[in-house]
């Protein structure tokens, strides 16, 4: 196997633009590449999986189902809290995400979808859950990942982790 190639313990960086079925962008790297450790679950499965084995360069139109994204949709939908549960939090806005700990101690993540009245919606899908991703990717560099990085399990420095 080639250093240059993507594989497990490498730390990569990639220009990408994410679209839905629709055509509608949804997120880019727009000149700031995205900064990943392979193998790592930083990224979604479906994407990983496909950069495996590339090379600096190489240019991929990766169509994700939600299966290997972000799930597919589950559950009952959107649930009403009283906006005065969030008093503390500042501005409420749809998409952004907190999480709950649940009554056996594990922490779950919620997305805001809106607001109704004193109501704040939330779901516990993520906001792409059951959406098919459309990537467009160039990968743009590849380097071994330093020992302390395998040990947090994601990249440090430019476009990773300051800590
Ligand atoms: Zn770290």
């Amino acid at each position: 196997m080639s250093s240059s190639e993507v594989a497990d313990g490498r730390v990569i960086e990639i220009e990408y633009t994410l679209k839905n079925p629709a055509g509608e962008l949804l997120d880019a790297s727009e000149g700031e590449p995205l900064v990943y450790l392979h193998g790592a679950e930083n990224i979604v499965p479906g994407l990983e999986n496909a950069l495996a084995g590339k090379s600096v360069g190489d240019k991929l139109e990766v169509v994700v189902p939600p299966a290997e994204g972000y799930g597919e949709r589950e559950g009952p939908g959107p649930q009403g809290i009283p906006l005065t549960s969030f008093a503390n939090e500042g501005e409420i806005v749809p998409g952004m995400s907190f999480a709950v700990e649940t009554e056996d101690g594990q922490l779950m993540p919620l997305w805001i979808v809106g607001v109704e009245g004193d109501q704040v919606l939330v779901d516990a899908n993520h906001p792409l859950a059951g959406v098919a991703l459309h990537f467009s990717v160039e990968i743009v560099g590849i380097r071994e990942a330093r020992a302390e990085e395998l040990e947090h399990g994601h990249p440090h420095g430019p476009g990773g982790h300051h800590h």
